[in-house]
């Protein structure tokens, strides 16, 4: 069976840091994959001037989103940094979910306390559980029921991870999708630090060479 997957990252490497290697997995079995990327990043770097780095961070995540497999990249173009648990947000949200169908949603976990992360975790399951029911006619459509949410780790790793999958064919493209995002990884050890990280749950959780850790939200059932 075909499956829909979305995820969504407040800015336009999160989905590729906390669960870029699953996601090409899914890519792989043939599943269909979106984004949505609600900021564009602009305050991700002092190198650049605002509109260029905004511009430019979108072309990186549309790169960086083909080597992953995905189908489509849709950008909320919010203000970084400035991201708020805004209506008009959350009916777009309530919109994707019900035309897209997906049956798994990947987000920001909810313990991730960057303030942009939390919120767009917040708006994201605020928005399935909306999307689930007979609410909020103005998104239009009929109600969507997505199965399956996962949080994602971006760059404050999870306490206590509920599960975690083996990325050990998938890493070398996850750090090629990585490596898209180029305006990101002259500042620090960018690649280093997440590829460490992937190794580090695979060795702790001796789920493989590298993998990718997840808090499960929601299995079945209704948020
Ligand atoms: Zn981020």
């Amino acid at each position: 069976m075909k499956l829909r997957v979305l995820a969504i990252g407040a800015h336009p490497d999160d989905i590729e840091i906390g669960c870029g290697g699953t996601i090409r997995l899914f890519a792989d079995q043939g599943h269909e994959i979106k984004f949505i990327v609600i900021t564009s990043g602009e305050e991700g770097s002092l190198d650049f001037n605002k509109d260029l780095l905004r511009k430019n961070r979108k072309i990186e995540a549309q790169k960086s989103a083909i080597v992953l497999g995905v189908s489509g990249v849709l950008f909320f173009e919010e203000p970084d940094g400035l991201t708020y648990l805004g209506k008009e947000t959350k009916i777009n949200l309530i919109r994707i979910i019900r035309e897209f169908k997906p049956e798994i949603v990947f987000i920001h976990s909810s313990q991730d306390y960057f303030p942009d992360h939390q919120v767009v975790s917040q708006l994201s399951k605020s928005a399935i559980q909306a999307a689930s029911g007979p609410w909020y006619g103005d998104a239009g459509l009929v109600p969507h029921n997505v199965r399956d949410v996962f949080g994602f780790e971006v760059w404050n790793p999870l306490q206590s991870p509920q599960m975690t999958v083996n990325i050990d064919s998938s890493i070398d493209r996850k750090i090629q999708a990585l490596n898209c995002h180029a305006s990101q990884t002259g500042s620090l050890n960018y690649v280093g630090a997440i590829r460490g990280l992937n190794e580090y749950r695979g060795a702790i959780t001796m789920t493989g060479k590298y993998a990718e850790s997840f808090e499960v939200i929601k299995v079945g059932g209704v948020l």
